[in-house]
């Protein structure tokens, strides 16, 4: 049984219409290629790229942000 919801939890990739799968929090990749990022939004991987978490202050908190790293 699939439950839609209006939150942005699931992502839908613009290339296949597939749901993407969540990475971290504010990044989420598709089979085909194609991924999300919540600076950037939608764009597609290639192989130099590599995932990781930033952390960042905010305020007085610290958040950790997903970023695009390069070879
Ligand atoms: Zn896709």
């Amino acid at each position: 049984m699939e439950k839609l919801s209006k939150t942005s939890k699931g992502k839908i990739s613009p290339k296949c219409n597939r749901k993407m799968k969540q990475q971290f929090i504010g990044l989420f990749h598709c089979k085909c290629g194609m991924s999300w990022i919540k600076t950037t939004g939608f764009f597609e991987r290639t192989p130099e790229m590599v995932f990781g978490l930033k952390r960042m202050k905010v305020g007085n908190k610290i958040k950790q942000v997903p970023v695009i790293k390069h070879y």
